[in-house]
């Protein structure tokens, strides 16, 4: 069992999902995948992140995390202005520390917004596979982007996409994005970010690192830690 632990007092945990102030469209995907019961990161975490909040959230895998910002971050690129053609600009910036969760959490992202029209671009990029394909598929920008650190990097370097009009980030697993060596190149990232983001993060364990990263990056974050019972 898991016990939600929120920093925010009036959070109501809700057990439907036409509660969190989703749109029809995802109200209907939901139906069409079957979810009929958000789970408790979820319906913590979808009206925050609506409300524009920056998210803290710890949480092992498969508690519903993907789904958790996902879900939220789809009806805000869905409400916004539609990315201008011909730009490399990303909207929404999905760090991850591995090319398995990178494909992942793209697929989740392309199967939560069937029904969103026009259609959201999301692409994933990792290291391991040619560059050159990647580079065509970001022509023209993407509304989310799932990278892993180093490969972004690059892409960045050859002017294949750029982060200036980056209006949200995402980090997953940034426990292992740090254990697994990427801190430089997580720094350099968030250097080439604009301020004014919003910003979720999310973490299975908080050691040192993580909570500095934590402290730097999120405004005044909403907190959503599970917890296993005692
Ligand atoms: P995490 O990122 O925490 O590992 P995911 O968001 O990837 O979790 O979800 C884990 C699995 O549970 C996925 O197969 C997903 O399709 C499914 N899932 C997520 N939320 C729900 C829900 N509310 N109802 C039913 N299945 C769900
Ligand atoms: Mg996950």
């Amino acid at each position: 069992m898991t016990q939600p632990v929120s920093s925010i007092d009036n959070v109501i945990t809700h057990s439907d999902f036409t509660q969190l102030g989703l749109i029809p469209e995802l109200l209907e995907t939901l139906k069409l995948l079957s979810y009929t019961t958000p789970t408790p990161i979820q319906s913590h975490m979808i009206p925050a992140v609506i409300a524009g909040k920056d998210v803290l959230g710890g949480a092992k895998t498969g508690s519903g995390k993907t789904a958790a910002f996902a879900l939220p971050i789809i009806q805000k690129l869905a409400k916004a202005e539609p990315r201008k053609a011909g730009s490399n600009f990303v909207s929404c910036l999905v760090l991850v520390p591995t090319r398995e969760l990178a494909q992942q959490v793209s697929d989740s992202f392309m199967r939560y917004s069937q029904l969103i029209k026009p259609n959201l671009k999301t692409l994933s990029v990792y290291g391991g596979v040619s560059t050159n394909t990647q580079m065509q598929s970001l022509r023209g920008g993407a509304d989310i982007v799932v990278a892993t650190p180093g490969r972004l990097i690059d892409l960045i370097s050859s002017n294949a996409l750029k982060l200036d009009k980056t209006h949200t980030l995402v980090l997953d697993e940034a426990d292992r994005m740090l254990s697994l060596g990427f801190t430089e190149e997580l720094n350099e990232l968030l250097g080439k970010l604009p301020k004014a983001k919003q910003t979720l993060l999310f973490s299975a364990t908080f050691p040192e690192e993580v909570r500095e990263l934590t402290s730097s990056l999120l405004n005044n974050p909403v907190e959503v830690q599970l917890q296993d019972e005692e």
